[in-house]
This record gives C-alpha cells, sequence and structure tokens, in this order.
C-alpha cells in the first residue's frame, strides 16, 4: 500500500540532494550508498537510508470518503572512521533529507504509466507525453469545468485556470474508466489498454495524492553506546490520504459469489 509512497518519496529526494560523478546522493562528499525498503539486520554500507515502520489506520470522513493517516520512518544510518565523523555525518544526513522534505506539503503518488511504463513524480506525464491520447479528453475536462464556473460566478469574471496537474489527472481518470467501460479510445495501444484493464482488476490507484505531509519528528543522532562506530538518525513523514468510498453493502455481494 505504501510501497509506491515509498518510491515517490525515494524519488523526490534523489532528485533533489546534491549528487557525486556517479549519480550517487552525497552527504559531506561519503555517497549513500543504499535506500532501503524495509528494516534489516545488516546494512554494508557506511552510509545508507531505510524507509521502514509505516502505520497507515484509516478512518470515515464523511459519506463516501474514507481518510488514511499513513506514518512512514526514515532512519539514516552512518558509520565512518571515528565516532565525530560518524555524528557529523548523520546529522548532517538527516538535515539535508528534512531539508527536502519540509517543501512537500503535498505529493502525487502515481502508478508507474501503463502506456510507456515510466514511473513519473507527477499526473502531468500523462498530458505531455500522450497528448495523442488525451488531447480529447482534455478539452472536455476544461469544458466542464468552465461551465461549472459560469453556473457560480458572473460572466465578466473569467474561469481561473486549472493546473496541468488537474487537467491531467480528470483526463487520465475519464479515460482509465472509459477503458474500464470498454467504450474505444482513440490511439491508446492494444498493451495500455491491456495494462489498464489489470490495473482495474488489481484494484490500483493510478493517481493519489498525499496531503498535510509533515516531518513532524526528527530525531538527528541517537546518542548510542555500545554500538561502536554506528549511529543513527530518524524522521517521521505523517501523510493524509482522502479516498473514495462508493459501496457500503451488505448487497453488494453477487449471489453468484462462491466460497471456494
Ligand atoms: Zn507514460
Amino acid at each position: 500500500m505504501l510501497e509506491r509512497v515509498y518510491d515517490t518519496l525515494i524519488a523526490i529526494l534523489y532528485y533533489e540532494l546534491p549528487k557525486d560523478n556517479y549519480g550517487k546522493v552525497v552527504s559531506y562528499d561519503r555517497p549513500i550508498t543504499a535506500w532501503y525498503i524495509g528494516q534489516r539486520d545488516i546494512k554494508n554500507n557506511n552510509l545508507s537510508v531505510t524507509l521502514k515502520g509505516a502505520s497507515s489506520p484509516l478512518k470515515d470522513i464523511g459519506l463516501g470518503l474514507q481518510e488514511f493517516s499513513h506514518s512512514v520512518t526514515f532512519e539514516i544510518n552512518a558509520g565512518a572512521d571515528n565516532i565525530s565523523i560518524t555524528e557529523r555525518l548523520v546529522q548532517e544526513t538527516t538535515r539535508l533529507i528534512l531539508a527536502s522534505l519540509r517543501k512537500h506539503r503535498r505529493i502525487w503518488v502515481v502508478e508507474y504509466c501503463p502506456i510507456c511504463a515510466k514511473f513519473a513524480l507527477s499526473p502531468e506525464h500523462f498530458i505531455q507525453d500522450h497528448n495523442d491520447i488525451l488531447a480529447t479528453y482534455v478539452t472536455g475536462v476544461v469544458n466542464d469545468y468552465n461551465s461549472l464556473w459560469a453556473e457560480t460566478h458572473p460572466a465578466n469574471i473569467t474561469p481561473a485556470e486549472l493546473p496541468n496537474s488537474a487537467k491531467a489527472t480528470e483526463s487520465f481518470l475519464r479515460m482509465y474508466e472509459d477503458v474500464r467501460n470498454n467504450v474505444a479510445v482513440a490511439n491508446l495501444p492494444l498493451t495500455a489498454k491491456k495494462n489498464i484493464l489489470k490495473m482495474q482488476s488489481d484494484l490500483v490507484e493510478p493517481i493519489r495524492i498525499m496531503y498535510d505531509c509533515v516531518a513532524n519528528t526528527s530525531t538527528p543522532s541517537d546518542d548510542a553506546t555500545g554500538q561502536a562506530l554506528f549511529r543513527n538518525g530518524t524522521i517521521t513523514l505523517e501523510l493524509k490520504e482522502l479516498i473514495k468510498q462508493d459501496s457500503y453493502g451488505p448487497d453488494n455481494v453477487p449471489i453468484t459469489a462462491i466460497k471456494k
């Protein structure tokens, strides 16, 4: 569930943090040689980051809406040649990661593109790279938005411009539903159609948004004794996510559904 959130967070950090000539993120010229997903016993790196310890309680927030409160922990592990350097390294790496995370109060989490298999960090990818498929949907989205605007505003106030990411999200989701409902989508390759149908049978949410993201706890060092030259820093990132709840039961289970 948080797998793609982890991938997104690592990709954002990788993009924003300073890198060396080999493409590794560096802190005080020491490369972060591993970005682990999930805690492990042995980390054979001088400097690594582990995303772990997540929890995601879910609650009802209104009719048709539920909200996740995700919590993700970043653990920064450093082991250098002496205690001072280890301590400085863990402090600096925690600072760098925190400096990057603080800017992201809202984060798009986008699945692998079913059309070209790229891992994009913004839904804008869909209208930039697949305009031939989505252009007509974008026109429809903008027209619908403008007519909604006209219903609630005087004619002399022109509609505010929709951000590209919003246009892309709504357009992609309309196309996604057309595939589900077997409506022909112009220019959509057969493989992409099959990928979308597979995503739907796997109950994938193709575009998600995390909001109210805040790194509300950070411990730049654990002041450890008794573990030689090894120090840990931790950052806890809280993220909220709204999801649709469009079916309540108990009669949403067909009588033809049987126990296998
Ligand atoms: Zn794509």
